[in-house]
């Protein structure tokens, strides 16, 4: 069904990102051809919050093993800390808006990335809705049409989020790990908007396990694709649109060349035929810290 396509995915969670990862991004698409999806972060910026949680170890572990403030640039240690966060969408709406007249394909990413990672599971209903509605309302005044998907941060999928989100003009989402495309169900019920899965790992939870380096990460990541399966790739615009923006290059190539080609996410759910239902759990993930929704296989 698929073929040799890779759906690719870019998270945006910072105002760097979006101010410099995006821009490179979209200059690589344009010389590669490639059409993607972009999930945009476009509220405050508090990023600087989650990188001071640094305090717990297992986080100290990944931010040491990944050279986060390489990665993000040195002010991402401040962002939202000392002072409210720059609003992202505010400030570089021009940015999401030539991505989007670039022919990419624009999801909600969240109002405040920091936010719904660290505290998705302790909020109400209505805070998860406030904050669904003031993201999507930006990128709507933005792009001039509403957002077509969403992807929320972490990958802190839950029933409430779910729910909420099913009230919102998304035509799909892709909140879990996964195989497959599937119809989440919830009580019983299969929601209408599908999920889109993200089947291989990112950079920062491979890179430094198990022998992976930079020298051998690309290596790594082309034997993670399936012909003829889904296959989602998510990048980060603060990662391959930054630092790892040349070895991305060089992995878009090597794709290109074993016959595989690039997709939005959009793409591949129209390309899916029968879909079938199934369940998103919680589970603890390898290079990720606390849980995760994961696609239930059985
Ligand atoms: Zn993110």
């Amino acid at each position: 069904m698929h073929n040799k396509k890779i759906g690719l995915r870019i998270d945006v969670d910072t105002f760097r990102g979006t101010k410099v990862g995006v821009p490179n991004l979209n200059a690589l698409f344009k010389k590669y051809d490639i059409k993607a999806t972009y999930y945009f972060s476009v509220g405050p910026d508090n990023m600087g919050r989650h990188l001071w949680r640094m305090l717990k170890p297992a986080f100290a572990w990944k931010m040491l093993r990944t050279n986060a403030a390489g990665l993000y640039g040195p002010e991402i240690i401040f962002m939202g800390t000392m002072w409210p966060g720059i609003q992202i969408g505010k400030r570089l709406g021009h940015v999401i808006k030539e991505s989007f007249e670039d022919g990419h394909e624009i999801g909600l990413h969240s109002w405040d990335h920091h936010r719904i990672q660290a505290k998705i599971d302790k909020m109400s209903p209505q805070q998860i809705e406030a904050a669904l509605t003031k993201g999507v309302n930006c990128l709507t005044k933005i792009c001039g049409q509403a957002p077509v998907s969403s992807a929320v941060p972490g990958w802190r999928c839950t029933d409430a989020l779910l729910i909420e989100k099913a009230k919102q003009p998304f035509s799909y989402n892709s909140d879990c790990r996964g195989e497959f495309i599937f119809r989440p169900l919830i009580d019983g019920k299969a929601l209408k908007q599908v999920q889109v899965p993200v089947t291989m790992p990112t950079y920062d939870e491979v890179l430094g396990r198990d022998g992976v380096s930079d020298d051998n990460y690309n290596d790594f990541m082309l034997s993670q694709l399936r012909p003829g399966k889904l296959n989602i790739l998510t990048i980060h615009a603060e990662a391959e649109g930054g630092k790892c923006l040349e070895m991305f290059e060089q992995y878009i190539l090597r794709a290109q060349k074993d016959g595989w080609s690039f997709a939005t996410l959009g793409e591949l759910v129209k390309e899916a035929g029968e879909i079938p239902e199934g369940k998103i759990m919680q589970e603890s993930f390898p290079g990720r810290e606390g849980w995760l929704g994961v696609q239930g296989i059985n």
